[in-house]
Parts: structure tokens; C-alpha cells; sequence
């Protein structure tokens, strides 16, 4: 079934204890859609560059059966530009540096061959920008499901609390479950942000795994503990393309099936970080990501 991710397309600079990455691509619909697209073979994105996003990057995308049609390639601008600086303990980071360039007035437009999509993820951009995708969809998605940043929370709360109402899952950090329910425990958390919409919710934390809640239920997946970790980056995003690429293969939104696309986007995650940037999922195959999902079921067997 069909897939369309939202966000953004960009170079990126990291600075890790590991050294510096120089000028690489990234953005949150470069790491989704490659993510997803090991799972799910109609992907389809919508995002913005400006001429200097280069040609072969492009290429990758396309020999993953992306679909492009919706990127608009700016004439004459400049694509998006973020500089992060990680920490030694590689869970925190400082952003440098955002050139926001051509994301600045970024007015997502789906192609008519994107409007009837079964399924729609929303990278982290403003809440308004969001709601506007969502609503030139021609027939409801099976599933909405969005990310999101304290950023939105601070500047444009009750844009986001709009938006909110309109999707069926949320994927956001610990930290940020804080901030957006005013509350310490994650359960509580978690109980206020369904109420204000989404059916279902993901709190991802870091190296410590990811939670997914629904109604009275919560199931838990561990991050595999890795011997290296190199860049984080982009983690999120690789774990979100992963989740709704396993979704749209099977086209099952039942909670069961939401545990599985839980470890798959785990599993995918955890390959994201072995290499600065994209490059160690460029080169990802099935094979590895079926071995790594057989890690996360060991990591996680015991009898009672
Ligand atoms: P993550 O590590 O999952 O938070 O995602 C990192 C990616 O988010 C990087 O590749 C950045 O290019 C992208 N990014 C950083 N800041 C923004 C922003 N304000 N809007 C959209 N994308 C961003």
C-alpha cells in the first residue's frame, strides 16, 4: 500500500566525539523514506531542496523506488542547512548552525497521485504546514501518524494542539511527552496526549527503546545494545520511515501489528547509527535487517 512522507530534504554537518562529518545529506524525509523503502515499495515524498541538492543523492532515492515527483527543486536557492554538535555521551546534542533557506517558506504541495494515499507521515515541521497536507488528502489515510519538536511546543502550542486532533499517531521523545502533558510519568503523559487526538502514541528513548500506547495497553521495545555508535542522527526519523514502511507493507494498523513495526523501525535504527549520515542505510539490505530483528526477539526472550 502507498505511503507518502513529508519533511525535510538537507545537508547536514556533524560534529561527533568521533570527528566531523563534513557536508552530508540528511533531513527527516531523506532518513524515513530510505528507512521505509526497505520495507514498502510505493513511497512517495513531498519536500523542498534548492539547486545545490545534489544530483546523485537524488539517484539514491530513486534506485530505492522513492518516488520524487513531489520534490520541488527551488531555482536559484539554497537547500536547508543544520549543524549539530553531539555531546560525549552521543544522547545529547547542540544545534550550531539552521539555514533554513527554501524549508523558510516551505508550502507542501501533493501531486494528484499522492491525494488518495493509504498511509501519510508528517516529519517535524511547523504544526500549521502539517495540517495542511492533511487536508488535501482526497480520502481519509488508514493512518496519520506525525512527529514532532519542543520547538512547535514553545512558539505555536495551540497550532500543534489543532493538529494533534486531526492524526491517529504521534511519534515523539521522552522529553517531549514531558513538555507537551506538563507531566513527569510517562503513563500519565502519555493517557493527557491521547486525549488530545491521536489514537496511538510513541515515545522513543534514545538508547533506552521505544514505547507504544494505546487505549489501556502499552507494549515496549528495547533499543539493541550496540558496541558502536557512531551518529545518531536521524535515528528518529530512520526509526518513523521504518515503523510506517512495515505498516504499509502489511496494511494492518492493529496494535499487534504496531509491535512488530516497532521493532522493525528499531531494528532499522540501529543501523542508522553505525555511520555519519545516511551511509550505512544506503547500503542496508534485507538479509541484515531480518538478522537484526532475530537480535531484538533473543534480546527480549525469557520464560516464566
Ligand atoms: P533527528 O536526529 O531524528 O532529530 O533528525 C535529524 C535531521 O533533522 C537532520 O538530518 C536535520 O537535517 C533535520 N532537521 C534539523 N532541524 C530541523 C528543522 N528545524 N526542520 C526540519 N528538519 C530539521
Amino acid at each position: 500500500m502507498s505511503l507518502v512522507i513529508v519533511g525535510s530534504m538537507a545537508f547536514d554537518e556533524i560534529d561527533s566525539p568521533f570527528g566531523n562529518s563534513g557536508r552530508v545529506i540528511g533531513g527527516s524525509a531523506t532518513y524515513s523514506s530510505i528507512s521505509a523503502s526497505y520495507f514498502a515499495s510505493d513511497i512517495k515524498v513531498v519536500s523542498v531542496v534548492g539547486e545545490d541538492f545534489p544530483e546523485d543523492a537524488m539517484a539514491m532515492l530513486r534506485e530505492k523506488n522513492i518516488n520524487l515527483e513531489g520534490v520541488d527543486i527551488k531555482k536559484g536557492r539554497k537547500s536547508f542547512f543544520w549543524h549539530g554538535r553531539y555531546h560525549n555521551d552521543l544522547n545529547s546534542r547542540d544545534t550550531l548552525v539552521t539555514e533554513l533557506n527554501v524549508l523558510g517558506d516551505f508550502n507542501p504541495v501533493l501531486p494528484e497521485s499522492f491525494k488518495n494515499t493509504d498511509f501519510l507521515f508528517l516529519g517535524n515541521l511547523s504544526p500549521d504546514v502539517q495540517l495542511s497536507v492533511i487536508a488535501q488528502t482526497t480520502k481519509r489515510p488508514k493512518l496519520v501518524a506525525m512527529d514532532t519538536m519542543n520547538f512547535w511546543m514553545d512558539i505555536a502550542l495551540d497550532a500543534l494542539k489543532n493538529t494533534l486532533k486531526e492524526i491517529d499517531l504521534l511519534i515523539i521523545n521522552d522529553e517531549e511527552a514531558r513538555q507537551l502533558s506538563g507531566q513527569y510519568s510517562l503513563v500519565k503523559a502519555a493517557r493527557l496526549i491521547r486525549e488530545m487526538g491521536p489514537k496511538f502514541l510513541i515515545i522513543k528513548k534514545g538508547e533506552h527503546g521505544a514505547l507504544l500506547f494505546h487505549k489501556d495497553e502499552i507494549f515496549f521495545a528495547p533499543a539493541l545494545p550496540l558496541e558502536e555508535v557512531f551518529d545518531p542522527t536521524g535515528a528518529g526519523d530512520t526509526f518513523a520511515g521504518g515503523f510506517m514502511g512495515y505498516i504499509a507493507h502489511t496494511g494492518d494498523i492493529t496494535f499487534e501489528n504496531m509491535k512488530r513495526a516497532v521493532i522493525y523501525g528499531s531494528a532499522a535504527a540501529s543501523f542508522c547509527v553505525e555511520k555519519f549520515g545516511t551511509k550505512r542505510l544506503e547500503e542496508l539490505t534485507g538479509p541484515e535487517i531480518t538478522e537484526r530483528v532475530q537480535k531484538f526477539v533473543k534480546l527480549v526472550d525469557f520464560k516464566v
